[in-house]
């Protein structure tokens, strides 16, 4: 079912928004070579518990889980790119980092992802990295009132496409709002003009994410972390955003937290 927020409702989901903003910005700042996985998850729970947030991810098992998550944050490495459990490994020299984070705050829920290189960049990875961020843009640019769910997941797709990237449709941005995941399905390729249409309060996490030369994933023996079929590095960039009469508001925008 999808439902809309009424803009008290909007207004209440700010805060979770600006909490996860502030945590991937925090996060990313104090990751750096050497940085350990498990510390980065030790240091968002310290900050959920700090801000009285609830984790979406600790207790999540969805069917397609083997057992719950257990952590509050996935951290996708180089050729990992969505839901990676956290595990014991420093992170070194280039290596490319996604973080994916979503809390509960009063009840509301925000989601987001970006991605990073630790120590010194391949020129492949940061066009990688650009490349969703830049695709994310677009789509929020595109999640104006009378479009549809189709011309997000289209402008998404044509920027990948720009650059040579396949995409895969298995798994992409959904509804949010008192739980993490909810309809609609937000697909990172579609038809424009096609799929729900994009009404005031609807508010949904879009994410891009691409892998350098594949679409395919496979799944670790974890049961979480998906990686490439091919050992292609992949990137990740989500926002949770609100659509209103005019722009979107973007609720886990970190330029509103004073962070980049
Ligand atoms: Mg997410």
């Amino acid at each position: 079912m999808i439902e809309l927020r009424t803009p008290a409702e909007i207004e209440a989901m700010r805060p979770a928004g600006r909490f996860v903003a502030e945590t991937l910005a925090t996060l990313r700042d104090e990751t750096k070579v050497g940085t350990n996985l498990l510390a980065i998850d030790r240091r968002a729970h310290e900050l959920i518990r700090k801000a009285g947030a609830t984790s979406c991810y600790i207790d999540y098992h969805p069917s397609f889980g083997a057992m719950p998550f257990g952590k509050v944050i996935c951290t996708s490495i180089n050729d990992a790119v969505l839901h990676g459990l956290p595990f014991d490994y420093a992170l070194r020299d280039g290596d490319l980092v996604s973080l994916d984070f979503a809390v509960a705050i009063d009840g509301w829920v925000a989601d987001s992802a970006i991605s990073f290189v630790v120590g010194t960049p391949r020129d492949e990875d940061l066009r990688l990295i650009e490349t969703t961020e830049r695709a994310l843009q677009a789509a929020i640019e595109s999640a104006t009132a009378g479009n549809r769910i189709g011309d997000i997941s289209h402008a998404i797709a044509e920027v990948a496409r720009g650059e040579g990237y396949s995409i895969n449709t298995d798994f992409g941005g959904h509804g949010v709002g008192r739980t993490m995941h909810g309809d609609p399905h937000v697909p990172n390729d579609g038809k424009p003009g096609r799929g729900f249409p994009l009404r005031p309060g609807l508010v949904i996490a879009i994410e891009p994410w691409f892998l350098q030369t594949t679409d395919k994933l496979v799944t670790d023996p974890d049961g979480w972390t998906l990686r490439s079929v091919d050992g292609s590095r992949g990137a990740h960039s989500e926002h949770t955003i609100a659509i209103t009469d005019g722009a979107p508001i973007v609720l886990t925008d970190r330029s509103a937290v004073g962070a980049a």
